[in-house]
């Protein structure tokens, strides 16, 4: 296996990357690609489980977080 280290991150395509990942990163970068996608329907900070609001607080600490702290416990 060659060094490939984080400088060299751009020349593999996004979906080799995505391969390279562990399965914890893997999720973490699902939960992010699934707010951006909320971001653009209008829907980000809102819980996907019950509907209301997820506090600011839980959105600066994790900005990706897809339900609120009562649905996330
Ligand atoms: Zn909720």
């Amino acid at each position: 296996m060659p060094d490939d280290g984080p400088d060299r991150a751009a020349d593999f395509g996004e979906e080799r990357l995505i391969a390279r990942l562990d399965d914890e990163a893997r999720g973490e970068l699902t939960a992010i690609r699934s707010a951006l996608r909320r971001l653009e329907i209008g829907t980000f900070g809102v819980c996907t489980r019950c509907g209301g609001p997820i506090a600011l607080g839980r959105l600066r600490a994790l900005p990706w977080a897809p339900t609120c702290v009562d649905c996330a416990g």
